[in-house]
């Protein structure tokens, strides 16, 4: 049933993508930086860190609408795509694109806000929207299971920062637990998990924080033991 409600608000997400991608824009923000704005991206990539430091990942497992084609595009390749190397990628690209930017904001002495900024309804604004569209779909084609979450999202990085944080300043965050004498190692868990993580080797060693888990539930509600738990709290030591 959860997973039903959690599907049921990635389509309706995806449904409201054409409205809302130019404010989830890696382009638009370097637009509006050069123009000495801070516009909506920039704002909701600052809230998404500060949420995460409660909410981790959740918005990437129930919210994301490019989470939410990839997931739709697994159905057709159900590859799995998850290793350090593969997942490195984003913050490689993240850091130099961040560090543009600012760099950017930095030649501005009059910074000013506008959350709409550079947004405009027509024909070329859907045309780009399509665009980007069929370049998530294509790229997840090749890779995989959410392969573009692994290795290109741009957005990840500012959520996984607050998961950091979070776990330094001993702030209490959405986590999985678990409970490793319940399992019976049958591995549904690594089968349902989009991420393709090893969530029952993270089972046995009771060290379920993974940078890539976007906290989707989808192990704890497949787990015939129940398992698997989740709740908010600090990190183990
Ligand atoms: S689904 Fe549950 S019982 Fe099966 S391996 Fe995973 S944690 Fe263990
Ligand atoms: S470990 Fe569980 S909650 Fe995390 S991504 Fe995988 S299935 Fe989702």
């Amino acid at each position: 049933m959860r997973q039903k409600f959690r599907k049921g608000i990635l389509i309706f997400s995806l449904l409201m993508f054409p409205i809302t991608f130019m404010l989830l824009s890696p382009f638009v923000i370097v637009v509006s930086a050069a123009n000495g704005v801070l516009n909506g991206s920039a704002m909701i990539f600052g809230l998404l860190l500060l949420f995460s430091m409660v909410g981790s990942r959740l918005f990437c497992g129930w919210l994301c609408p490019g989470g939410a084609l990839q997931e739709y595009v697994a159905v057709v390749n159900d590859r799995h795509w998850n290793s350090k190397g593969k997942n490195i990628s984003k913050y490689i690209t993240w850091t130099v694109w961040v560090s543009f930017i600012v760099y950017l904001w930095l030649q501005n002495d009059n910074l000013k806000g506008d959350f709409m900024y550079f947004i405009e309804f027509n024909f070329q604004y859907f045309i780009i929207y399509a665009i980007v569209m069929v370049l998530i779909y294509m790229f997840t084609l090749v890779t995989g299971r959410r392969g573009m979450c692994h290795s290109l999202c741009w957005m990840a990085p500012f959520m996984v920062i607050g998961e950091k944080l979070a776990d330094f300043l001993h702030i209490p965050r959405f986590r999985l637990m678990a409970k490793a004498d319940d399992c019976i190692s049958c591995g549904q868990c690594n089968k349902n998990c989009p991420m393709c993580l090893d969530v029952l080797t993270m089972v046995e060693a009771g060290a379920m924080d993974s940078s890539e888990c976007i906290n989707c539930l989808e192990c704890v509600d497949g787990c015939p033991k129940k398992a698997i738990a989740f709740g908010i709290c600090q990190k183990h030591r």
